[in-house]
Protein backbone atom coordinates (compact mmCIF):
# COMPACT_ATOMS: atom_id res chain seq x y z
CA UNK A 1 0.00 0.00 0.00
CA UNK A 2 1.30 3.42 -1.03
CA UNK A 3 0.51 6.08 0.85
CA UNK A 4 0.31 10.22 0.75
CA UNK A 5 -0.58 12.05 4.38
CA UNK A 6 -1.84 15.37 2.32
CA UNK A 7 -2.47 16.82 5.72
CA UNK A 8 0.38 16.33 8.50
CA UNK A 9 2.21 18.80 10.51
CA UNK A 10 5.16 16.68 10.95
CA UNK A 11 7.35 19.46 13.07
CA UNK A 12 5.52 18.12 15.66
CA UNK A 13 6.45 14.83 15.28
CA UNK A 14 9.25 12.12 16.53
CA UNK A 15 11.22 10.01 14.87
CA UNK A 16 9.40 7.10 15.97
CA UNK A 17 6.42 8.21 14.25
CA UNK A 18 8.77 8.92 10.66
CA UNK A 19 10.16 5.40 10.94
CA UNK A 20 6.31 4.01 11.75
CA UNK A 21 4.76 5.71 8.68
CA UNK A 22 7.58 4.41 6.54
CA UNK A 23 6.86 1.01 7.76
CA UNK A 24 3.26 1.69 7.11
CA UNK A 25 3.62 2.23 3.75
CA UNK A 26 4.02 6.15 3.41
CA UNK A 27 6.17 7.54 0.61
CA UNK A 28 5.37 11.11 0.36
CA UNK A 29 3.41 13.78 2.41
CA UNK A 30 2.62 17.70 2.28
CA UNK A 31 3.27 19.87 5.38
CA UNK A 32 0.86 22.81 5.62
CA UNK A 33 2.01 25.61 7.93
CA UNK A 34 -0.39 25.81 10.82
CA UNK A 35 -0.97 27.23 14.51
CA UNK A 36 2.08 26.23 16.56
CA UNK A 37 -0.27 26.09 19.96
CA UNK A 38 1.98 28.61 22.00
CA UNK A 39 1.00 31.85 19.99
CA UNK A 40 3.34 33.73 17.73
CA UNK A 41 3.91 37.39 19.07
CA UNK A 42 5.54 38.39 15.48
CA UNK A 43 6.05 37.96 11.83
CA UNK A 44 9.93 36.60 12.18
CA UNK A 45 8.32 33.84 13.87
CA UNK A 46 6.90 32.81 11.13
CA UNK A 47 9.69 32.83 8.93
CA UNK A 48 11.64 31.12 10.64
CA UNK A 49 9.13 28.20 10.82
CA UNK A 50 8.39 28.63 6.84
CA UNK A 51 11.82 28.00 6.51
CA UNK A 52 11.85 24.75 8.48
CA UNK A 53 9.38 23.58 6.05
CA UNK A 54 11.20 24.36 3.40
CA UNK A 55 14.71 23.44 4.77
CA UNK A 56 14.95 21.57 7.84
CA UNK A 57 11.97 19.46 7.91
CA UNK A 58 12.50 17.86 3.91
CA UNK A 59 15.60 17.02 5.55
CA UNK A 60 14.23 15.06 8.22
CA UNK A 61 11.18 13.30 6.12
CA UNK A 62 14.75 12.40 3.43
CA UNK A 63 16.45 10.33 6.31
CA UNK A 64 13.26 8.29 6.57
CA UNK A 65 12.45 7.75 2.60
CA UNK A 66 9.65 10.27 2.41
CA UNK A 67 9.67 13.00 0.34
CA UNK A 68 8.11 16.22 1.97
CA UNK A 69 6.41 19.11 0.25
CA UNK A 70 4.59 22.05 2.11
CA UNK A 71 1.78 24.53 2.14
CA UNK A 72 2.48 28.24 3.12
CA UNK A 73 0.15 30.62 4.87
CA UNK A 74 -1.16 32.72 7.45
CA UNK A 75 -2.87 30.08 9.43
CA UNK A 76 -6.97 31.17 10.37
CA UNK A 77 -6.38 31.36 14.04
CA UNK A 78 -3.21 33.99 14.05
CA UNK A 79 -5.33 35.64 11.24
CA UNK A 80 -7.12 37.55 14.29
CA UNK A 81 -4.24 38.77 16.14
CA UNK A 82 -2.75 42.18 14.39
CA UNK A 83 1.43 41.08 15.22
CA UNK A 84 0.74 38.36 12.80
CA UNK A 85 -1.12 39.29 9.59
CA UNK A 86 2.01 41.59 8.12
CA UNK A 87 3.40 37.73 7.59
CA UNK A 88 0.68 37.80 4.44
CA UNK A 89 3.22 40.63 2.62
CA UNK A 90 6.00 38.47 2.67
CA UNK A 91 4.22 35.09 1.53
CA UNK A 92 4.80 36.41 -2.18
CA UNK A 93 8.56 35.49 -1.62
CA UNK A 94 8.10 32.42 -0.13
CA UNK A 95 5.43 30.86 -1.95
CA UNK A 96 7.72 31.34 -5.44
CA UNK A 97 9.78 28.19 -3.89
CA UNK A 98 10.29 25.00 -5.78
CA UNK A 99 8.28 22.35 -2.69
CA UNK A 100 5.86 24.95 -1.75
CA UNK A 101 2.71 22.78 -3.86
CA UNK A 102 -0.35 25.12 -2.37
CA UNK A 103 -1.85 27.83 0.21
CA UNK A 104 -2.29 26.26 3.17
CA UNK A 105 -3.96 25.93 5.50
CA UNK A 106 -6.09 29.02 5.47
CA UNK A 107 -9.88 29.68 6.23
CA UNK A 108 -11.96 30.02 9.09
CA UNK A 109 -11.86 29.64 12.96
CA UNK A 110 -14.11 31.70 14.62
CA UNK A 111 -15.33 33.20 11.47
CA UNK A 112 -14.22 36.72 11.93
CA UNK A 113 -13.91 40.08 10.03
CA UNK A 114 -10.44 39.38 9.95
CA UNK A 115 -10.36 35.91 8.85
CA UNK A 116 -12.11 36.76 5.88
CA UNK A 117 -9.60 39.04 5.11
CA UNK A 118 -6.89 36.56 5.68
CA UNK A 119 -9.47 34.01 3.65
CA UNK A 120 -10.01 36.45 0.50
CA UNK A 121 -6.15 37.98 0.56
CA UNK A 122 -4.64 34.45 0.59
CA UNK A 123 -7.14 32.51 -1.97
CA UNK A 124 -6.13 35.54 -4.18
CA UNK A 125 -2.58 34.96 -4.02
CA UNK A 126 -3.40 31.10 -5.25
CA UNK A 127 -4.25 32.73 -8.03
CA UNK A 128 -1.50 34.96 -8.24
CA UNK A 129 0.54 31.92 -7.87
CA UNK A 130 -0.73 29.22 -9.57
CA UNK A 131 -1.23 27.15 -6.93
CA UNK A 132 -4.27 25.16 -5.35
CA UNK A 133 -5.61 26.00 -1.96
CA UNK A 134 -5.78 23.48 1.00
CA UNK A 135 -9.04 25.03 2.95
CA UNK A 136 -9.27 24.06 7.13
CA UNK A 137 -12.91 24.32 8.02
CA UNK A 138 -14.09 24.99 10.99
CA UNK A 139 -14.06 22.67 13.73
CA UNK A 140 -17.26 24.33 15.69
CA UNK A 141 -20.71 25.55 13.81
CA UNK A 142 -19.33 23.40 11.07
CA UNK A 143 -22.48 23.62 8.85
CA UNK A 144 -22.44 27.30 8.62
CA UNK A 145 -18.52 27.13 8.56
CA UNK A 146 -18.50 25.19 5.54
CA UNK A 147 -21.79 27.10 3.37
CA UNK A 148 -19.20 30.32 4.19
CA UNK A 149 -16.28 29.39 3.14
CA UNK A 150 -17.70 27.41 -0.15
CA UNK A 151 -19.27 30.85 -0.53
CA UNK A 152 -16.18 32.90 0.05
CA UNK A 153 -14.30 30.79 -2.25
CA UNK A 154 -16.52 30.99 -5.28
CA UNK A 155 -16.34 35.03 -4.60
CA UNK A 156 -12.55 34.73 -5.74
CA UNK A 157 -10.83 34.66 -9.00
CA UNK A 158 -9.93 30.87 -7.87
CA UNK A 159 -11.73 27.66 -9.60
CA UNK A 160 -13.38 25.20 -7.11
CA UNK A 161 -11.17 22.20 -8.58
CA UNK A 162 -8.17 24.00 -7.53
CA UNK A 163 -9.20 24.20 -3.93
CA UNK A 164 -9.20 21.39 -1.11
CA UNK A 165 -11.68 21.71 1.53
CA UNK A 166 -10.63 20.18 4.50
CA UNK A 167 -11.74 18.39 7.91
CA UNK A 168 -15.05 17.67 6.10
CA UNK A 169 -17.49 15.11 8.06
CA UNK A 170 -20.84 13.58 7.62
CA UNK A 171 -22.95 17.04 8.17
CA UNK A 172 -20.70 19.08 5.33
CA UNK A 173 -19.42 16.45 2.83
CA UNK A 174 -22.63 16.82 0.54
CA UNK A 175 -22.14 20.61 0.32
CA UNK A 176 -18.61 20.41 -0.23
CA UNK A 177 -19.17 17.75 -2.77
CA UNK A 178 -21.82 19.87 -4.98
CA UNK A 179 -19.45 22.65 -4.82
CA UNK A 180 -16.77 20.75 -7.32
CA UNK A 181 -13.87 21.00 -4.89
CA UNK A 182 -11.56 18.34 -3.69
CA UNK A 183 -13.30 16.40 -0.38
CA UNK A 184 -10.75 16.04 2.22
CA UNK A 185 -10.89 13.88 5.43
CA UNK A 186 -9.00 14.33 8.84
CA UNK A 187 -9.34 11.12 10.71
CA UNK A 188 -8.05 11.81 14.62
CA UNK A 189 -8.30 8.49 17.40
CA UNK A 190 -11.10 10.13 19.29
CA UNK A 191 -12.56 12.67 18.08
CA UNK A 192 -14.58 13.88 14.46
CA UNK A 193 -13.87 11.50 11.92
CA UNK A 194 -12.61 7.34 12.56
CA UNK A 195 -12.07 4.93 9.98
CA UNK A 196 -15.54 2.92 10.38
CA UNK A 197 -17.14 6.44 9.46
CA UNK A 198 -14.57 7.15 6.52
CA UNK A 199 -15.48 3.91 5.12
CA UNK A 200 -18.91 4.34 5.55
CA UNK A 201 -18.49 8.09 3.34
CA UNK A 202 -16.90 6.00 1.06
CA UNK A 203 -19.66 4.17 0.35
CA UNK A 204 -22.10 6.76 -0.14
CA UNK A 205 -20.02 9.16 -1.95
CA UNK A 206 -17.55 7.42 -3.78
CA UNK A 207 -13.73 8.02 -3.73
CA UNK A 208 -13.61 10.08 -6.50
CA UNK A 209 -11.21 13.53 -5.47
CA UNK A 210 -11.30 12.01 -1.76
CA UNK A 211 -8.20 12.57 0.31
CA UNK A 212 -7.77 11.44 3.61
CA UNK A 213 -4.92 12.91 5.94
CA UNK A 214 -4.02 12.00 9.72
CA UNK A 215 -3.97 16.23 10.50
CA UNK A 216 -1.34 14.44 12.77
CA UNK A 217 0.25 17.16 15.12
CA UNK A 218 1.27 18.26 18.57
CA UNK A 219 -2.67 17.28 19.93
CA UNK A 220 -4.21 13.45 20.25
CA UNK A 221 -3.68 12.21 16.76
CA UNK A 222 -2.05 9.43 14.67
CA UNK A 223 0.09 9.40 11.95
CA UNK A 224 -0.75 5.64 10.66
CA UNK A 225 -4.10 6.36 10.61
CA UNK A 226 -4.29 7.06 6.46
CA UNK A 227 -3.07 3.15 7.20
CA UNK A 228 -5.76 2.52 9.17
CA UNK A 229 -8.51 3.86 6.69
CA UNK A 230 -6.81 1.97 3.72
CA UNK A 231 -7.14 -1.45 6.08
CA UNK A 232 -11.02 -0.46 6.70
CA UNK A 233 -11.54 -0.07 3.14
CA UNK A 234 -10.01 -2.98 1.94
CA UNK A 235 -11.92 -5.24 5.06
CA UNK A 236 -15.35 -3.11 3.70
CA UNK A 237 -14.67 -4.67 0.03
CA UNK A 238 -12.80 -2.22 -1.82
CA UNK A 239 -10.48 -3.12 -4.17
CA UNK A 240 -6.65 -2.22 -4.16
CA UNK A 241 -7.14 0.09 -6.83
CA UNK A 242 -9.85 2.00 -4.63
CA UNK A 243 -7.79 2.70 -2.14
CA UNK A 244 -4.92 3.47 -4.30
CA UNK A 245 -6.89 6.05 -5.81
CA UNK A 246 -7.75 7.56 -2.46
CA UNK A 247 -4.11 7.32 -0.48
CA UNK A 248 -1.82 7.93 -3.60
CA UNK A 249 -3.58 9.00 -6.87
CA UNK A 250 -5.66 11.78 -5.98
CA UNK A 251 -3.42 13.44 -3.04
CA UNK A 252 -0.74 13.48 -6.04
CA UNK A 253 -3.55 14.49 -8.41
CA UNK A 254 -4.33 17.56 -6.17
CA UNK A 255 -1.10 18.64 -5.61
CA UNK A 256 0.01 17.85 -9.11
CA UNK A 257 -2.00 20.93 -9.88
CA UNK A 258 0.93 23.30 -8.20
CA UNK A 259 3.27 21.84 -11.22
CA UNK A 260 6.00 21.60 -8.54
CA UNK A 261 5.06 18.30 -7.16
CA UNK A 262 8.41 16.32 -7.17
CA UNK A 263 8.04 12.49 -5.95
CA UNK A 264 11.60 11.71 -7.50
CA UNK A 265 14.19 10.04 -4.98
CA UNK A 266 15.86 13.23 -2.67
CA UNK A 267 19.94 13.50 -3.03
CA UNK A 268 21.20 12.07 0.34
CA UNK A 269 22.88 14.46 1.98
CA UNK A 270 25.24 14.61 5.25
CA UNK A 271 23.82 17.63 6.79
CA UNK A 272 21.38 20.37 6.34
CA UNK A 273 22.89 24.16 7.18
CA UNK A 274 25.48 22.46 8.63
CA UNK A 275 23.56 20.45 11.31
CA UNK A 276 22.77 16.64 11.54
CA UNK A 277 20.65 14.06 12.15
CA UNK A 278 23.04 11.49 13.32
CA UNK A 279 24.72 11.53 16.80
CA UNK A 280 28.53 10.46 16.30
CA UNK A 281 29.58 7.22 14.70
CA UNK A 282 27.56 4.58 14.30
CA UNK A 283 28.03 1.67 17.00
CA UNK A 284 29.07 -1.00 14.97
CA UNK A 285 32.12 0.85 13.42
ZN1 LIG B 1 -3.60 21.09 10.11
Amino acid sequence: MRIFDPHIHMSSRTTDDYRAMRDAGVRALVEPAFWLGQPRTNVGSFLDYFDALLGWEPYRAAEHGITHHCALALNPKEANDPRCVPVLAELDRYLRKDSVVAVGEIGYDSMTPAEDEALAAQLQLAVDHELPALVHTPHRDKVAGVARTIDVVRESALPTDRVLLDHLNETTVAAAKDSGCWLGFSVYPDTKMDETRMVRLLREYGPEKVLVNSAADWGNSDPLKTRKVGEAMLADGFSDDEVDLVLWRNPVAFYALSGRLDLGERPERDDYAGNVLRRGAPADS
